[in-house]
């Protein structure tokens, strides 16, 4: 079985990165809820509709199977049958991801299908809003944060491991304009949670933030 892990935190704060390896290290599910609002997010501007209709994207995330598939090495994301791991990651749906996340219609429904997708196994579940509306009884939550400039530099080397060329400077105003969004919503809006342990991952390798939480785990 196992306990259960709610890791939240700003954007590009390493979350999914720690939130990955703890998983592994403990023979946990992962689960990337970030990816369940990037999969609907992705849909819906495929088929041009209004992201600022919270109604209908709701309805929309009904008529939607997310799956999350653990390969080696990473996790494939599955929507209605086809894999959309990479598409979820462009900056058409960086973009327009947190104001889809706004809609209360929307919340709901995604908040349903994380707790089933947690349902009787040990989860490492990373996100926004886990420790607080997802999973309130979680054994172990973890708020992780970083200085904005570290934030966009780390994702900055990350892309251009990826072939892809982003200025700092826009990397920096996106994800602050993320974190706005995110924490000024009406429902759910990004929190720590009164119980969850702060982890300022700033002057901290992966390995360091990995270690202290593998112990906290253990604990
Ligand atoms: O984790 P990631 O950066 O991929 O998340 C993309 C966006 O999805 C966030 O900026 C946020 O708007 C939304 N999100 C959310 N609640 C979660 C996970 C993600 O609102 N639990």
């Amino acid at each position: 079985k196992g306990i259960k892990i709610a890791i939240d935190g700003p954007a590009a704060a390493g979350k999914s990165t720690i939130a990955k390896m703890a998983a592994e290290k403990l023979g946990y599910t992962y689960i990337d809820t970030g990816a369940m609002y990037r999969a609907l997010t992705y849909k819906a501007l495929v088929r041009n509709i209004d992201i600022n209709d919270g109604d209908y994207l709701g309805e929309l995330l009904q008529q939607t199977e997310i799956l999350l598939v653990p390969l080696q090495e990473r996790q494939a994301v599955i929507m209605d049958g086809v894999d959309v791991s990479e598409a979820i990651r462009s900056q058409n749906v960086t973009t327009n991801v947190s104001t889809v996340a706004t809609h209360t219609a929307v919340r709901q429904l995604m908040v349903e299908k994380q707790r089933k997708l947690s349902e009787g196994t040990g989860v490492v579940m990373d996100g926004r809003d886990i420790g607080i509306a997802v999973l309130p009884d979680a054994e172990l939550k973890i708020f992780m944060t970083a200085s904005v400039e570290e934030r966009a530099k780390r994702r900055h080397i990350e892309n251009s491991k990826r072939g892809i060329s982003t200025s700092l400077t826009q990397l920096k105003a996106e994800i602050s304009e993320r974190d706005r969004i995110d924490s000024e919503r009406e429902v759910s809006p990004l929190r720590r949670a009164g119980d969850a342990v702060l982890i300022d991952t700033t002057l901290m390798t992966i390995e360091e933030v990995a270690k202290k939480i593998s112990e906290l785990a253990e604990e």
